[in-house]
């Protein structure tokens, strides 16, 4: 039986995709390319805007148009959030929600044999527990572990928390046994990932633990060199945290804190749960202790209501961060959000401008932080192609064998990628 996969939207999604691949691997299916012929489809779907919606409907017609008589599975936020409307959709055989894809492939199976031309919408989950996917191997020296997923935060532009459910945590005893084995795989450096990263161990009854906790026992095995850490929120920085984390040395110096904007008045709007003021301090803190560390973000353009002099302050703010690298985002609006309510939605031409002015401002700021590393001595995993990441998630040109962990004085760059000499 041969199966094709494809994902929308977030990392977390693409890393749950690649989770699935592994168990129709594991299970003796043929996976095909999305785009050839195949038995069954699964489609893993994104509901972060309206446009991932109709994105998500075009992946699933295009799936049932690629052959009719397959099994069309539709998976995550989107059929989560709407499993009706997508179990109503032309070819859809299957709907799992954002849990219970662990079973993926028995649940296919089933729905195979009961195949009678209606959707088998399978039960959503209460998401109660973590499911535990296994790792994804990006590459032969790096893998993705998820320990994380849920948030309650609600931003109000977020759908996010409707889709994925409460906090749930992956028990400690568990990120060891996969880090283990990862090591034992010889992976390298592991990128933990989470849909909210700082509420790690905020679900557990029994005992408690916090992001830290998981960063130490990730950090166990000799074998295992580095740590990367996915997205965090900014109030998780403070000066107890980030002294532990410049105290161990395989955590990565690259830190991404969503910022989203740099108004005080657009960040209540929002809903999010700090001041400019106290992102600053966060990033200020991260310096301190992490003096080589880079700060990356996400900022979106043009919320409801945002002034042209709201605007300014968010330019004047990640100018002042002095951030690493900016994804910048034009708002779009999300059905069932608290941003639907709001007034003041901005014409599409306005929230597009500002963008492209952060981008712009994004741009120099990164050729600025990429400026001002040239002399600096990094560390930079080899990978198979001629090139690796420093731990302050610099691309660096290396003929080091994939895998090896080599000293380089950074000498210049050639756009983004950097070149140098080895020292070792
Ligand atoms: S913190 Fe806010 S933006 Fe991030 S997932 Fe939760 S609600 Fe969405």
């Amino acid at each position: 039986m041969k199966a094709a996969l494809t994902t929308l939207g977030c990392k977390v999604n693409h890393y749950e995709t690649e989770a699935m691949r592994e168990l129709f691997a594991q299970d003796g299916w043929e996976l095909v390319d999305f785009s050839d012929t195949a038995d069954v489809y699964v489609v893993n779907t994104c509901t972060v805007t309206q446009t991932s919606d109709t994105k998500s409907r075009q992946m699933i017609a295009r799936a049932h148009r690629s052959n009719p008589d397959a099994l069309v599975v539709a998976v995550g936020c989107y059929a989560q959030t709407a499993p009706e409307t997508v179990a109503a959709l032309e070819g859809v055989g299957l709907v799992v929600g954002t849990d219970g894809r662990k079973e993926i492939v028995s649940r296919v199976k089933e729905a195979l044999l009961a195949k009678s031309g209606e959707a088998y919408v399978s039960p959503i989950q209460e998401m109660r527990t973590f499911e535990p996917l296994s790792a994804v191997r990006d590459s032969r020296t790096r893998a993705t572990l998820k320990i994380q997923d849920g948030c309650v935060n609600f931003c109000s532009y977020c759908i996010i928390p409707y889709a994925r459910g409460p906090l749930r945590s992956r028990p400690l005893d568990e990120i060891s046994g996969e880090v283990a084995l990862l090591a034992a795989e010889g992976y390298r450096e592991i990128v933990l990932t989470g849909i909210h990263l700082a509420s790690y161990g905020r679900d557990f009854t029994e005992k408690s633990a916090t992001l830290l906790d998981a960063i130490a026992r990730a950090s166990e095995p000799d074998g295992i060199k580095r740590i990367r850490l996915g997205s965090l929120e900014p109030l998780f920085v403070t000066g107890a945290t980030a002294k532990a984390l410049s105290e161990n040395p395989k955590i990565c110096r690259q830190f991404h804190l969503s910022l989203q904007s740099g108004s005080d008045t657009v960040l209540k709007r929002m809903n999010r749960r700090y001041t400019a003021e106290e992102y600053l301090q966060a990033v200020g803190l991260l310096r301190q202790y992490m003096p080589d560390c880079a700060v990356t973000t996400d900022v979106i353009a043009g919320f409801p209501g945002e002034t042209e002099q709201e605007h300014r302050e968010t330019l004047a703010f990640c100018e002042r961060a002095a951030f690493a690298r900016m994804h910048v985002f034009p708002f779009s609006l999300r059905k069932g959000t608290k941003a639907e309510t709001l007034g003041g939605q901005l014409p599409r031409a306005v929230k597009e401008a500002r963008a492209k002015e952060l981008l712009s401002l994004g741009k120099r700021l990164t050729a600025q932080s990429l400026r001002a590393q040239i002399g600096s001595v990094v560390e930079v995993l080899a990978e198979s192609d001629g090139a690796g990441y420093s731990g302050n998630y610099i691309r660096v040109r290396t003929d080091a064998p994939e895998g090896d962990i080599v000293r380089i004085r950074l000498e210049g760059f050639d756009g983004e990628m950097a070149f140098g000499a080895r020292l070792d």
